[in-house]
This record gives structure tokens, sequence and C-alpha cells, in this order.
């Protein structure tokens, strides 16, 4: 029961993931999550490092994919800024919308990465497909009031992994 809670990394922020280790994995693709894993909640705001970050991916061989719960309008926006495809119209920790990803991507599960920063819908989804999966620290604290009450629950469970040594912080 814990496992499909258990990200098989868990690391600082993006910057942190190592992406040779990824392509090791033999990883093609991250589905990637949005709000306080790309960008501070609700901002628009892109920075440079980010761009770069994401150009890096692309040359490492490594495609990226949005997969957000937020409103279409914001995912649409961003994904355009950022250049890279979204998911539109379904809702993690549901299976379609990984599906749908895995789709644009044009990778088998196996090949396939999930980055994001919560547990009940990034890491809950990415296990229940059998995707790799990388947990992030939120970007801050701001977030949807729902979000924070769930995050309580997430900051047990990860004290509960990190006591079972399931789980390490990466920093
Ligand atoms: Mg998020």
């Amino acid at each position: 029961m814990l496992k499909l809670f258990c990200p098989d990394i868990y690391i600082e922020n993006i910057y942190k993931l190592d992406l040779q280790y990824i392509k090791r994995k033999n990883i093609k693709g991250i589905l990637i999550d949005l709000d306080n894993t790309l960008l501070p909640w609700d901002s628009v705001y892109i920075e440079d490092r980010l761009m770069g970050w994401i150009n890096q991916c692309q040359e490492e061989g490594i495609s990226l994919c949005i997969i957000s719960n937020n409103k279409y309008g914001r995912i649409k926006h961003c994904a355009e800024q950022l250049g890279i495809p979204a998911v539109f119209g379904s809702f993690k920790p549901f299976k379609k919308v990984f599906k749908r990803g895995l789709d644009i991507l044009g990778t088998q599960a196996e090949q396939t990465a999930v980055l994001g920063d919560q547990i009940f819908t990034d890491i809950l989804g990415a296990k229940r497909m059998g995707l790799f999966a990388i947990l992030v620290k939120p970007i801050n604290d701001q977030e949807f009031y729902w979000t924070k009450i769930m995050r309580k629950l997430e900051n047990l469970l990860l004290k509960i992994m990190e006591s079972k040594k399931l789980i390490s912080l990466n920093r």
C-alpha cells in the first residue's frame, strides 16, 4: 500500500535532477507537473534558468509534457510559453491523464517518468501506471486551500517513509 505513495527519487527541486542517471534508467520522457514544480503556484513568470533546464532536457533527448490539474487557460498559456505540450481535460491521479501524456510523448510506461510535488496526485498517479516517480519539494507554500490541507497528510506520509528508509531527500 505504502509503495503506491513512495517516489523512486525525492529531490529538492527540478535542477537537482540528474539527467544522466535518468538516461541510464532508459527514461526518454517526463510528464511534468506545473504548479510548485516548474513554476510557483499561479505564477506565469518564466525564469531564464527554467528555459535553460527545459532546453537541456531536450538536448539530452528527454521529451517533456505538462500534466496539471490547474485551469485550461493557465496550462495552455504556460505550455506555450515553455514550448512544451500539455494534456488537457483530465485530472491526476486518474490514469487517463497519464495515458494521454504517454501518447503525446510517444514513450512506453517503462521509459517514462513523472515529476511533481504532490504525493496524492503526481506520485500516486505515476505508481498506478508503473511509471518512474520523482517527487520534488514544492517551490513555495502558496497553493490552493485544498492542497494545503492535503500537505499535512503528505508530510505525515513522508515522515513515515523516511523513518522506514523508503525515501531520502537527495539535496
Ligand atoms: Mg504541483
